[in-house]
């Protein structure tokens, strides 16, 4: 039985990664402050033998007393509205925290696997997106906290690697939606088919032609544990899905399976909001042999079902 820390495990993903690991018989030490996470998410884990919670900020040293074997650091506020929302603190999260938790790989001799993201390649000119992409990052907006924060991190997890032989590992998240969003996530799966639900107007940021790529939670999740069980593949490597839509098309995709009577209406577009993303998958397929398989229809009614529910 390998006894893993999961930082940010309360969170959206991190709760379907706890689940999963406890279901493949480990030991699962769930770290979470609960910023945008919750115990929600996590009470079904919370009765597991196997399942620990511990309520703390990675920004901020903590002492393990169990040996860890592997650690994966989700801790980081992921949605637009929530990471800009304290962007000195995010950025912390990405340097502060990253330093706290490769400390504790390195004391651990454990396997580390960071959740990076899409946002190291910004407003990506190179399209669809290859992990040999460098970015169009603009380091002074108002996503620089998250997407320099993430490139910061990256770089740590590889001069901890260079310098004190820390066995990492680098997957680079492309939007990704499901079970266990909060409602008030602010991003754009969650808050479509919560507008769509009440029967609001659904909020188009600019003209609604820029792209996204949206791959299911569970996918996703098949993938990062893929990786940290693979050896020799420190990456990054992409993990998403390739089908690419416009948010308006997004949009009409949501009235049309919920059967609201909403309408469209469209707000102003933020600043460095990226025009088009979509992951070149072709290494995950190589290395991995993974690839998403929950087409967007499919994992959209499964999100509908569970904000029907909640
Ligand atoms: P989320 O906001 O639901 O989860 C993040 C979790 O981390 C929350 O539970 C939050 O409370 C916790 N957290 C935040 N700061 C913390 C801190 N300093 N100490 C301890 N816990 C902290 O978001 P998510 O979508 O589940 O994202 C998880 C990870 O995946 C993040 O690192 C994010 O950057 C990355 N990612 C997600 C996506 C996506 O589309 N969902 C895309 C790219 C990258
Ligand atoms: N968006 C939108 N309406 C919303 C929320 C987001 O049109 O209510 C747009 C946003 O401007 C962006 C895309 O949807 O172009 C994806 O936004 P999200 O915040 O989900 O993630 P991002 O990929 O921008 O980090």
């Amino acid at each position: 039985m390998k006894t893993i820390l999961v930082t940010g495990g309360a969170g959206f993903i991190g709760s379907h990664l706890c689940k999963k690991l406890l279901e493949k018989d480990n030991y699962v030490i769930c770290v979470d402050n609960l910023f945008t996470g919750s115990k929600n998410n996590i009470l079904g884990l919370l009765k597991n033998k196997n399942f620990e919670f511990l309520e703390h900020d990675i920004i901020k040293s903590f002492p393990v007393d169990k040996h860890i074997d592997e650690i994966y650091n989700l801790a980081c506020p992921a949605s637009p509205v929530h990471y800009q929302y304290n962007a000195i603190r995010t950025i912390k999260a990405n340097t502060v925290g990253v330093i706290n938790m490769l400390g504790i790989a390195k004391k651990h001799k454990a396997r580390f696997l960071q959740a990076s993201t899409s946002e190291v390649y910004g407003d990506p000119i190179e399209h669809p997106q290859k992990e040999t992409y460098r970015g169009s990052v603009s380091c002074i907006g108002p996503r620089a906290c998250y997407d320099e924060g993430k490139r910061v991190a990256e770089t740590l997890c590889f001069d901890y690697h260079r310098q004190h032989k820390v066995d990492i590992k680098i997957i680079r998240i492309f939007n990704t939606y499901g079970e266990n969003m909060a409602k008030d996530d602010g991003r754009v799966v969650s808050n479509f088919i919560v507008q769509a639900l009440e029967g609001k107007d659904l909020t188009i940021y600019g003209d609604g032609s820029q792209t996204r790529s949206f791959c299911y939670v569970l996918d996703l999740v098949d993938g990062i544990i893929k990786m940290m069980e693979k050896d020799n593949f420190i990456g990054p490597v992409n993990l998403g899905n390739p089908d690419e839509f416009t948010v308006k098309e997004l949009a009409e995709k949501v009235i049309k399976l919920t059967k609201t009577k909403s309408k469209i209406i469209y707000k102003p577009l933020p600043q460095d909001d990226p025009k088009q993303r979509k992951p070149d998958i072709t290494l995950a397929k190589t290395e991995l042999g993974w690839e998403p398989k929950i087409k967007l229809e499919e994992g959209l009614n499964k999100t509908i079902e569970y904000f029907r529910n909640h």
